[in-house]
């Protein structure tokens, strides 16, 4: 069968039947699903596939499922990544004159490729030619690309603003930004070679005071400790400096001067200070009445901060080893003439209280993990995470902070409120760091910038975040996992600087000298695939914000409005009906911005009605076991996949490499092979049924149901490779048994096995479903049909219990004829169970519910005067069968055992080929039969 030319086929007829362009149908339940528009630079590649095909499987399967299913998509190309690569071309730069030749390009076509436009033009065409190269179920009559190039677009894009601007959720103001200082720019995500999704944290500036009134300064994050504070560290080996600005002396590290530079602090430098010069001496802090010593610490890396920490080891585990640490240690505490007394005297400050663990969590998280050192770095840092995680949600202020107000409060309600009082007082200042590293495209290491007048959204806003928290809590999440992540993300994010000056985009409609970055731009436009399709047909100029609000806001319609009514009455029905969204879904690596940045602009500017209904978020593919980079020459890319191993071949494999949030691998082997297992099993179906009711016709259907009722919750839940297991390794194993067992052959149910497993497993192997249910059902597409139902009063544990057994006894016999060297028996004799033992193994898996007491068990046991006369018996085999739970499963009766064996005779006598018998244990005379028990059989060959 040649897969690439069905392929072919069925992609033409899924066109021209329109089989993935539907219309408003109002006696249909909708489902609408989203693929984030893929950035447009370059082609895609297996990266892609998994998330989405994650989409498409589910588009599938919902339109089975009797959903009205929209999968539409669109390109990316807002942002500085062409503009820049178009001008690296123009330089004809090696490295990206490498890339270009990578993808194929010669030498003469590398002229157009500097014009940033011919990039839009050339990849948004060959990517729709690679996803629909792979069947996706795409509508593409709704597809755009972003940016200005798209007059339609760019305009709705300006509206969504207008609306941000004026619901309070856009401002100007000054905004630490992450920053290139060569290119004199903010460097947004796309624009990194390393540090994607790190931002700017805030660092709160301690100031300590010394005698003379000048201080010493740290910087923490966590400000709400200050009553816990103990003692200055500073490295006695390091040099200072000590600066003047806003009219004070604070002594700091070097590297941070020119940090708090960039971040508008005017500062004169005053000269510098070794840090042993400063040990031993006492600072005062102006809150909290803190008078505390400067001790020493080698550890400290100036790079860091501001090179000077002050310590809280009641709430930290560094602090606490390093106070332990300093106050063993008499030959350190005598090199800098400290005071031995003073310093061991030192005990950390309980200042919170933990449910369960009290006032010292550092001590008691040291315990737990059993730290002796400061050098068990990643223990220490794991430590770090969950101390921190479990007091700012758990912990409550305790006495200490009574000033504050805040006894009994949580520290994640109350640490906001002593930092603005400390700011208020003076006593600290802010000051930014990146979370990491972050190395801009031109290479050089990013850095924090203050800007002031910077566009931002402020996801900050309490307000905002608790619509944002609204909307998730009536979501559904696939899988539910990533819940906890997204309420952090919503409570950590704080303002997004969401214009930049260089790049391709939409202007910001009031000032027109910033472009609107990549992740703000992206954020409602699923709203926008509703009408795409019908918008294209406008003359762009029509489009106003009074026609958007008509739209999206339900705003009447007025004679602003330039597009007739009756137009955009059509338009608007397809927004309503289509909308929400139902499922979005990306990488993992999205919750931290996009995805979260999709709920808070929902809720900033739809009803409460258009809100999104689902996301799913998934792991990072893996490649044979490998990690994917380029430099591994791993990065497969779509088209070369479809090549090498066809499209159904790569569908199945990627989403039966791995599910939930875990990494999937992409197992080349299986791809290999997996087309010509799906063939031969598609092809076993093809067998003449016959109408009959046998016991194994029923098995067969029991199991049919069972697994129709399992494939189906973990299609549910967006559980593709748990759905593969079933629909494609358990049917095969049902049909093979079923035929094995029929002697080929089966009943009518065998057609409606074939019928589910083809339908079931279309969502996967779309193209070659279509082949086959062309061959054994030839009416209308399988991509039409119906999902299977099933019938749970179907599903009949006894009956796959009895199958087992036959099952286990040919096992049995086949593993008795090893043993025994009779490779051709004349004759196999099934013994069943002697029928005091069904009487004994019901009493017995009665008794275990109450007790596993061997001594308890045999009592009961004995008092059974039926049971009495096989004491001998029953208490040796007792202690085994109790120690090892081998309970049968199912316990009948011999009679019905033996009729279980008589129906499957011939099968029997088929597989072995020789002359069969089935007695009872009770009328059989021979030890062997002592063997037996309940469902499972003694055997003697002969
Ligand atoms: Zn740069």
């Amino acid at each position: 069968m040649n897969q690439r030319e069905i392929e072919k086929k069925w992609q033409k007829v899924w066109n021209d039947k329109k089989v993935f362009e539907p219309e408003v149908d109002g006696n249909k339940p909708k489902f609408l699903l989203t693929f984030p528009y893929p950035y447009i630079n370059a082609f895609p590649h297996i990266g892609h596939l998994y998330t989405i095909m994650r989409v498409e499987a589910f588009t599938r399967y919902k339109k089975l499922k009797g959903f009205n299913v929209l999968f539409p998509q669109g390109w990316h190309a807002t942002g500085s990544p062409i503009v820049n690569a178009a001008e690296r071309v123009k330089d004809r730069e090696e490295k990206q004159i490498k890339i270009m030749k990578d993808m194929g390009f010669d030498d003469s076509e590398m002229k157009k490729f500097e014009n940033p436009e011919y990039w839009i033009d050339y990849f948004a065409p060959e990517c729709e030619k690679d996803y629909r190269d792979i069947g996706l179920s795409i509508d593409w009559r709704r597809k755009f690309t972003t940016t200005s190039v798209n007059p339609h677009y760019d305009k709705f894009i300006r509206w969504q603003f207008n609306k941000l601007k004026e619901g309070g959720f856009v401002k100007k103001g000054k905004f630490p930004v992450v920053w290139c200082e060569k290119d004199n720019g903010a460097v947004g995500d796309h624009a990194r070679v390393e540090g994607e999704g790190e931002t700017t944290q805030e660092f709160c500036l301690f100031k300590f005071k010394r005698g003379d009134g000048s201080f010493v300064v740290s910087a923490t994050l966590r400000p709400d400790t200050l009553m816990g504070i103990t003692n200055v560290y500073v490295n006695p080996k390091e040099e200072y400096f000590k600066i003047e600005t806003n009219g004070e002396t604070w002594i700091v590290g070097n590297p941070v001067i020119e940090k708090l530079k960039r971040q508008e602090y005017e500062i004169e430098e005053k000269g510098k200070i070794f840090g042993k010069d400063l040990l031993g001496e006492d600072v005062t802090f102006p809150v909290g009445n803190i008078k505390i010593p400067i001790l020493p610490a080698t550890f400290l890396d100036s790079n860091y901060g501001t090179g000077i920490v002050h310590s809280v080891p009641s709430d930290s585990a560094d602090d606490l080893i390093a106070l332990q640490n300093i106050q063993e240690n008499d030959k350190v505490l005598d090199e800098f003439g400290l005071d031995k007394e003073k310093v061991k005297a030192i005990k950390p400050i309980e200042i919170f209280n933990t449910p369960e663990i009290g006032g010292n969590s550092a001590q008691y998280f040291l315990d737990k993990y059993k730290v002796k050192s400061q050098n068990q770095r990643d223990l220490l840092e794991k430590i770090k995470k969950e101390l921190y995680k479990l007091t700012f949600t758990q912990s409550t202020f305790n006495e200490k902070y009574s000033e504050f107000d805040l006894v009994g409060i949580k520290i994640e309600e109350g640490q906001e409120k002593i930092k603005n009082q400390l700011l208020k007082n003076g006593a600290i200042n802010l000051f930014y760091e990146l979370t990491g590293k972050v190395v801009c495209r031109c290479l050089t290491p990013s850095v924090v910038k203050i800007v002031s007048d910077q566009w931002f959204l402020d996801y900050g806003d309490e307000n905002w975040k608790e619509l944002a928290h609204k909307c998730l809590n009536n979501m559904k999440l696939y899988p539910e996992k990533a819940r906890q992540q997204f309420n952090y993300v919503i409570d950590w994010l704080h303002k997004w600087a969401c214009t930049r000056e260089e790049g391709l985009g939409t202007r910001l409609p009031w000032d027109e000298k910033w472009l609107i970055e990549s992740l703000s731009d992206s954020t409602i436009y699923m709203a926008y695939y509703t009408i795409a399709h019908i918008i294209q047909t406008l003359n762009p100029n029509e489009l106003n914000d009074e026609f958007f609000d008509y739209m999206f806001k339900n705003m009447p319609y007025s004679d602003n409005i330039k597009v007739s009514k009756e137009k955009a009455e059509d338009m608007k029905k397809e927004f309503e009906y289509w909308y929400p969204v139902d499922f979005r879904n990306s990488g993992k690596d999205l919750i931290q911005n996009h995805l979260t940045f999709f709920i808070f602009n929902h809720v900033a500017i739809f009803d409460e009605k258009y809100w999104p209904k689902g996301i799913g978020a998934n792991g990072w593919v893996t490649v044979d076991g490998e990690k994917m980079s380029k430099s591994k020459g791993n990065m497969i890319s779509l088209r070369d996949m479809v090549k090498e191993f066809s499209a159904d071949a790569s569908r199945i494999t990627i989403l039966n490499g791995g599910e939930s949030m875990d990494d999937p691998n992409w197992d080349s082997g299986f791809a290999k092979t997996i087309m010509s297992k799906i063939e031969s099993f598609f092809d076993s179906f093809d067998k003449t049924t016959i109408e009959s009711d046998r016991t194994i016709d029923r098995w067969a259907e029991s199991e049919l149901n069972r697994i129709i009722k399992e494939s189906t919750e973990y299609m549910e839940d967006t559980s593709f490779r748990s759905a593969i297991q079933k629909i494609f390794f358990e049917m095969q194993n049902l049909t093979k048994w079923y035929l094995a067992r029929t002697n080929n052959t089966p009943g009518k149910i065998f057609e409606k096995i074939r019928d589910a497993t083809i339908i079931m497993m279309s969502p996967f192997t779309a193209h070659i479903c279509e082949e086959y249910w062309e061959k054994y059902v030839n009416q209308g597409l399988v991509a039409d049909a119906a999902w299977p139902e099933f019938d749970e009063s179907k599903i009949d544990l006894e009956i796959d219990l009895f199958e087992k057994t036959i099952e286990t006894t040919v096992k049995d016999i086949n593993s008795v004829k090893k043993l025994s060297g009779i490779d051709k028996p004349k004759k196999v004799t099934i013994i069943i169970s002697k029928s005091w033992k069904y009487e004994y193994f019901n009493k017995v898996k009665s008794l275990l519910v109450e007790t596993r007491n061997i001594g308890d068990i045999l009592k009961s046991l004995m008092n059974e005067d039926s049971l009495k006369k096989y004491g001998q018996e029953i208490s040796k085999m007792t202690p085994k069968i109790v120690s090892t739970n081998r309970v049968p499963q199912i316990i009948t009766s011999p009679e019905k055992e033996k009729e279980i064996f008589n129906q499957s005779l011939d099968y029997f006598k088929e597989t072995f080929k020789c002359h069969v018998e089935i007695i009872f244990g009770d009328e059989f005379d021979n030890p062997k039969s002592n063997n037996a028990i309940p469902g499972k059989p003694a055997i003697i060959l002969e």
